[in-house]
C-alpha cells in the first residue's frame, strides 16, 4: 500500500494539496480491507480522515466524507486495527523530509468477513476440483478398468467346458499391453488348457466307460463260468456223497450209509416210541464157494444177493446194505419183531429162490443164514450196539444151527 499511496501522499502532503489527499484517501478507503485512513502531520495532529480511525485521544470514531465525526459503538468485531506509515519526501536535493504519517485501518469483521470469503472460495475450488478428479477417475476407471474387468467376467461367466468346439477366446479393446490384457492371455490360455485336458478326460473317460463294459462282460461270463462250475461241483459233491455212501461192488448202500441210517432211525423210533428191527445176512460156505468157482464168479454172486434183497424189502424206509464181505444188513424202521421176522424169512426165500448152484454147499445152492433183532430204541437209552451184537447172535447161531434159516436174538 505504501509503493501505491505513499508517494502521492508525499507530494500532496508537502504540496498541501488538500483535494489530492482527500483523493487519494477516498481510493485508499475503497479498498475492500481499508476501514479507515487518516492523515497526521509530523507533530501528530490529525489532518485528514475517512472512515472508522483512532484518533488522537485512542478513541475510535467515524469520520464520513464531509469530515463530520461520530462515535463508532464498541464491540469485538468492531475493533480497528491499524498500521503506520511514515510521509517521507525527497526534494530535489535528494533529501528526505519526514513529514507525517499516514495510517490505514481494518477491522476483525473484515478479516473474518475476508477469512470466510477465502474459506468458501477454497471450499468451492476444493469441490470443483474434487469433483472434476472424481469424474476424471470414473471415466478413466470406467474407460481402463470397469468395462474390460465387466467383459472379463462374462467371458468367463459364459464359457461352457463341455463344449470343446468353441475355440472361444477374449481379447480386449486396446493395443497398449497393460495387466488386463496380460489377465485376458492367461485366461486365453488357461482355457485352452482346460479344453485340452477336458478333451483328455473325455477320452480317458470313454475308455474308462470301454474297459467298465468290457469288465463287466467279463465278469458276467465268469460268473456264468462260476455258476457252472459250481452246479459241476455241486453234481460232483452230490456223486461224491453217493459214491462214499454206496457199495462199489454191489451198488447197494455201504457200512458207512448203513451206520448212518441205522443212528438216524434209532433216534427218530425212540422219539415216535416205535419199534425197531435189524437183520444181518451172511452167505453161507462162501469161502468154498470162491475156492471153487473163482472171485469173478464170488463178486456177481455178491451183486445178485444184493439185488435181491433189495427188491425183496417193501418199503421205501427199510435198508438194505452190504455190511461186510458177504455180509448184508436190513433196518426195518417202525417194525415189531414179529413183522420184521416175516420180511426177512421172505429175503431169505428169495435168496434161496435164485437157486444159484455151489456145489460145495449142504444145499446145493447159494444160501444164507440170518440173525434178526427187534426192540423199542425209546426204552433201550439209546445203545443200538446191544441191538446189533443181539442180531449178530442171532445169525452165529443160525450158523450153528446148519445155516440157511433165520433166527431170533434171545
Ligand atoms: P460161513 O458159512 O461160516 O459164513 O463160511 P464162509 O466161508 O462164508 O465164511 P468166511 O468168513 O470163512 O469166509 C468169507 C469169505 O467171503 C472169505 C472171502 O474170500 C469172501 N469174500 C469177502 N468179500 C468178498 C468179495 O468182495 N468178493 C468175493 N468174491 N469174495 C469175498
Ligand atoms: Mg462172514
Ligand atoms: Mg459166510
Amino acid at each position: 500500500m505504501d509503493m501505491t499511496f505513499g508517494a502521492s501522499l508525499a507530494s500532496s502532503t508537502w504540496r498541501f494539496q488538500g483535494d489530492v489527499q482527500k483523493a487519494t484517501l477516498i481510493g485508499i478507503s475503497n479498498l475492500p480491507v481499508v476501514t479507515g485512513v487518516k492523515i497526521e502531520d509530523a507533530q501528530g495532529r490529525l489532518v485528514l480522515a475517512l472512515g472508522n480511525i483512532y484518533d488522537g485521544d485512542g478513541k475510535q470514531i467515524h469520520v464520513d466524507d464531509n469530515g463530520v465525526r461520530s462515535p463508532v459503538a464498541t464491540g469485538f468485531l468492531n475493533a480497528a486495527t491499524g498500521h503506520r506509515f511514515p510521509i517521507l519526501y525527497r526534494d530535489e536535493h535528494n533529501l528526505i523530509h519526514d513529514i507525517g504519517s499516514w495510517t490505514v485501518y481494518s477491522s476483525r469483521h473484515v478479516v473474518v468477513k475476508k477469512v470466510a470469503y477465502g474459506f468458501t472460495l477454497i471450499l468451492i475450488n476444493s469441490i470443483i476440483k474434487t469433483l472434476v478428479l472424481w469424474f476424471i477417475f470414473l471415466y478413466v476407471f470406467q474407460r481402463w478398468l470397469g468395462t474390460p474387468i465387466t467383459k472379463l467376467s462374462s467371458f468367463v461367466r459364459e464359457q461352457d467346458l463341455n463344449r470343446l468346439d468353441t475355440q472361444q477366446s477374449i481379447a480386449l479393446p486396446g493395443n497398449k499391453q497393460h495387466e488386463l490384457h496380460f489377465l485376458a492371455d492367461a485366461i486365453n490360455a488357461m482355457l485352452a488348457s482346460l479344453r485340452k485336458h477336458m478333451g483328455q478326460n473325455r477320452a480317458l473317460y470313454d475308455e474308462l466307460q470301454q474297459e467298465k463294459e468290457s469288465l463287466r462282460a467279463l465278469n458276467k461270463s465268469l460268473e456264468l463260468r462260476i455258476a457252472e462250475r459250481t452246479h459241476d461241483l455241486a453234481q460232483a459233491n452230490d456223486q461224491l456223497k453217493l459214491l462214499s455212501l454206496t457199495d462199489a461192488l454191489t451198488g447197494i448202500p455201504n457200512r458207512r450209509c448203513f451206520d448212518q441210517n441205522l443212528d438216524q432211525e434209532w433216534r427218530r423210533c425212540a422219539r415216535n416210541g416205535t419199534p425197531l428191527t435189524v437183520a444181518l445176512f451172511d452167505v453161507d460156505w462162501f469161502k468154498n464157494y470162491n475156492d471153487k468157482y473163482g472171485h469173478i464168479a464170488g463178486d456177481e454172486v455178491l451183486r445178485r444177493v444184493a439185488s435181491t434183497l433189495q427188491q425183496t424189502v417193501g418199503r421205501a424206509g427199510d435198508t438194505v446194505a452190504r455190511y461186510g464181505g458177504e455180509e448184508f444188513a436190513l433196518i426195518a424202521p417202525d417194525t415189531d419183531g414179529e413183522s420184521g421176522l416175516g420180511l426177512v424169512h421172505k429175503m431169505r426165500n428169495a435168496i434161496f429162490s435164485l437157486d444159484m448152484p455151489h456145489a460145495l454147499s449142504d444145499f446145493g445152492r447159494i444160501t444164507v443164514s440170518v440173525g434178526v433183532a427187534s426192540c423199542m430204541p425209546s426204552q433201550h437209552n439209546g445203545d443200538l450196539n446191544m441191538l446189533l451184537q443181539a442180531a449178530d447172535a442171532a445169525l452165529y447161531r443160525a450158523k450153528l444151527a446148519g445155516r440157511n434159516q433165520v433166527l431170533v436174538a434171545e
